[in-house]
């Protein structure tokens, strides 16, 4: 049972770097998103390749 609330926020996310809504963020299950024009920035430091490593807690996500 999910919160419905939740999932339907207008269908965006908020980026946690602009800290705008985003149509699209790319997310991590700790709660962290960043949205595609932040993560071209930040591509230096978060993504390795295939992979994007979230800043907050480290975890190795596979880019889609
Ligand atoms: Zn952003
Ligand atoms: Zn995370």
């Amino acid at each position: 049972m999910t919160a419905p609330e939740q999932r339907r926020r207008r269908g965006g996310r908020l980026c946690h770097c602009c800290k705008a809504e985003q149509p699209f963020c790319w997310s991590c299950t700790c709660g962290f998103a960043i949205c595609p024009a932040c993560f071209a920035d930040n591509k230096w430091g978060l993504s390795n390749g295939p992979t994007w490593i979230c800043p907050d807690c480290g975890r190795v996500h596979l880019l889609e």
